[in-house]
């Protein structure tokens, strides 16, 4: 017995083509989860139109991320600066207080140098506390830019992501449809051979049956004898690859 030989059912034909009785039912099965395969392909085809859309929306977000923290870094700091005056407003009075009791002139000069410097210090601080709050104010803005921005992402996508899916909608119910058929088909299949094809597709190739290409295998061109081709073609045997694996058959 050849190595590729699985079912030597010797039919009535005398010679010529013919087709294995079992080949028809396997290629059925075939013809259906060659629809499964070409529904995943299709649901796997519109992954990077969905990514897109995500990368444009996930940027949007992370922008009015920023802008968020923006605002409440400047208001912090605002916050901070408001602190930081009213300290050195306390200071400053009290400075003032000690002027009115100290007695010494040198002492007082001294004073008086520090109040002096100091107001100009918190002159610059003061400036400064204007400067953050137009920052907060301008973070703000920024803000509100950024959230219409995202609204303006999110309309602009709607009819895209609507559209896609709908479009995986439909494959997935395409795909339902041709599993449940693949199902019925395989009922169709003598067990040993299902057995078979399932193994085959769990290999590397990418289906279980190869039509002949000329006198040699489909799938991988490896030429196939001519006593093997002649089985196949009147329908006598189905035979494998002896290269690759895969049952081959003759296209009529
Ligand atoms: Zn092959």
């Amino acid at each position: 017995v050849a190595k590729g030989d699985i079912m030597t059912e010797t039919t009535s034909r005398t010679g010529g083509k013919g087709v294995h009785p079992d080949l028809e039912p396997l290629l059925k099965l075939q013809e259906k989860d060659m629809a499964v395969g070409a529904a995943d392909q299709g649901i796997d085809a519109l992954g990077p139109a969905f990514a897109a859309l995500d990368a444009e929306l996930g940027e949007a977000e992370r922008r009015l991320e920023t802008a968020r923290r923006g605002i409440s870094d400047a208001t912090q700091r605002r916050g901070d600066l408001e602190g930081k005056i009213e300290s050195y407003r306390v200071m400053q009075e009290r400075r003032r207080q000690r002027l009115e009791w100290v007695r010494g002139a040198k002492e007082a000069s001294t004073l008086m140098a520090e109040l002096d410097l100091a107001r100009s210090v918190l002159a610059k601080e003061e400036a400064e506390f204007m400067r953050s709050g137009d920052a907060v104010t301008e973070a703000e803005k920024r803000a509100a830019e950024a959230e219409q921005a995202l609204e303006q992402v999110k309309e602009a996508q709607a009819p895209k992501r609507a559209e896609l899916e709908a479009q995986r909608e439909a494959l997935a119910k395409t795909r339902a449809t041709a599993l449940d058929e693949r199902q019925d088909a395989a009922k169709g299949v003598k067990p040993e051979l299902l057995q078979m094809y399932e193994r085959i597709r769990r290999g590397k190739a990418p289906y279980a049956l190869f039509a002949l290409r000329g006198d040699a295998c489909g799938r991988c061109f490896t030429a196939v004898p001519m006593h093997r081709r002649v089985l196949i073609q009147r329908g006598t045997h189905i035979e494998l690859c002896e290269a690759c694996g895969v049952l081959l058959y003759a296209e009529e």
